[in-house]
């Protein structure tokens, strides 16, 4: 063996260099460094955690010689797996979700795997979706293992043994801030835990795309409406056990335009050529630095590259067709929507409000939901049939706060999300709570929506 040489490709997983941020982040006064994942050698900061996915399966038996790995992925824990089974001669089935770039399926095609395509537009639980078509070719498939990165803590496991203590000994200790996307959480999960034990006052913060389910029940504790996005790897429509988020400190959100628009920036601006979920992570990263405006050093995790992305972000027509780019031919966004109302005229409840007082405030306002309040901050929203319900109950009172009849059925959205997105939303969830960052700037129920639409079109 030549004395440079490792013995296969699995050995060169890793080691991949921390870059500070030029011209992207001149506007902040934090250093903004970036992890550059995406330059593992499949791919993605999933090398790290499938392999030790894999290591610890075979030392626990549970995958033999010759035998299946099979799981329901995105597209590079499955390129992680694939490099692990070409290495050691296991055979490999990936489920994904039909949202994913053909290039991805490509790729996973490529080391000889077997691809399963599966609808996006079910629920988890859906015999259609991907987990659960996962979970079915498992049990029909002999001497299989089941990855199973949602659930497995060999998943979070993986970023705490290794990406973790990597960043750490870079760093040196001098890192304040990490930031990273969440997906099935094992990155912010693990690394966090490796941090936190050597620096507990670390502020691990989480980036989101709206539409996902986490920022707001880590915001407000509430199970809300989650509907689509196209920003791939991050975000989810349930909540895998893989993922602590009471280890986050923060959460910020960004919307499909400016992730999209700052992977390219990332590739044009810096050199780096990442993948969607990248932009995703610096842009909620310099959103966050510019609400702290301090001096402080932050690190952000970027998962892949960009040559998966080329049909989606970096095909001008495919950014116009979907109204990201200056250009765009569409219903417009939900600022539009709010127009010229300002944010005071939001009719709200406070949690402490009386059941007798918000039935009166819908009378006055006409109006049969309202977002509740907790001084500034959104706790949940209320309807007329949760007085209904209540009302019928043997133990009620006009006098009772509402905060106990609050409840979850409404999505939150951005001024910048995309109209096109309401329609769907609004079929599933009774209002669409407008945030801008925090503060709550309007609400656009079913009627809005129509309103608007049959003013555009006289
Ligand atoms: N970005 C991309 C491109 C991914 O594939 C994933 C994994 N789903 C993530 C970010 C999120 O990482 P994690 O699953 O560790 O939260």
């Amino acid at each position: 063996m030549m004395k440079g040489a490792v013995a296969n490709i699995l050995e060169a997983i890793g080691h991949t260099p921390l870059v500070k941020l030029g011209h992207v982040a001149k506007d902040v006064k934090a250093n903004i460094y970036v992890k550059c994942e995406f330059l593992n050698p499949a791919g993605s900061m999933k090398d790290r955690m499938t392999l030790n996915l894999v290591d610890r399966a075979e030392e626990r038996g549970e995958i033999q010689p010759g035998g299946t790995i099979i799981e329901a992925t995105s597209g590079n824990t499955g390129a992680g797996l694939a490099m692990i089974a070409a290495v050691r001669g296991y055979e490999c089935i990936f489920v994904m979700p039909d949202k994913m770039s053909e290039e991805k399926i490509a790729s996973l095609r490529a080391f000889g795997a077997r691809v399963v395509v599966c609808p996006t537009a079910v629920e988890p639980d859906d015999p259609r979706s991907y987990y659960s078509v996962a979970k079915r070719l498992v049990e029909e498939t002999p001497n299989s293992f089941y990855a199973n990165q949602y659930a497995n803590d060999d998943n979070p496991g993986g970023h705490y043994r290794f990406t973790g203590p990597e960043i750490w000994d870079e760093t040196q200790g001098e890192m304040d801030v990490f930031v990273t996307g969440l997906g099935t959480g094992g990155t912010v999960t693990g690394c966090g835990r490796y941090f936190k034990e050597r620096k507990p006052e670390i502020q691990l913060v989480g980036v989101d795309p709206i539409g996902s389910l986490y920022y707001d029940f880590v915001k407000t504790g509430r199970v809300t409406k989650p509907f689509t996005y196209k920003v791939e790897g991050i975000g989810e429509d349930f909540f895998p056990s893989t993922i602590d988020l009471d280890i986050l400190d923060d959460i910020v959100r960004v919307d499909d335009k400016e992730c999209f628009l700052m992977t390219r920036e990332l590739v044009r601006k810096e050199g780096l050529y990442v993948g969607g979920s990248c932009g995703a992570a610096v842009a909620g990263a310099l959103k966050y630095a510019r609400s702290r405006d301090r001096e402080e050093n932050i690190v952000v995790l970027l998962p892949d590259g960009a040559a998966k992305y080329m049909s989606k972000i970096f095909n001008d027509d495919w950014m116009r067709e979907n109204g990201y780019l200056d250009a765009e031919a569409s219903l417009g966004v939900v600022r539009d929507l709010l127009g010229k109302k300002s944010a005071e005229e939001v009719i709200l409840a406070s949690s402490t409000d009386r059941v007798r007082d918000v039935i009166s405030r819908m009378k006055a306002h006409g109006i049969s939901q309202l977002p509740v309040v907790d001084g500034e901050k959104l706790v949940g929203a209320i309807a007329e049939v949760d007085l209904l319900r209540y009302l019928v109950t043997e133990e009620q009172s006009l006098d009772s706060a509402v905060g106990p009849l609050v409840e979850s059925d409404y999505a939150t959205v951005s001024p910048d999300t995309k109209i096109e997105l309401l329609k769907n939303l609004l079929a599933d969830a009774r209002m669409a709570i407008v945030l801008d960052e925090d503060r709550i700037a309007g609400v656009v129920t079913k009627i809005d929506l129509i309103d608007f639409l049959a003013r555009r079109t006289g």
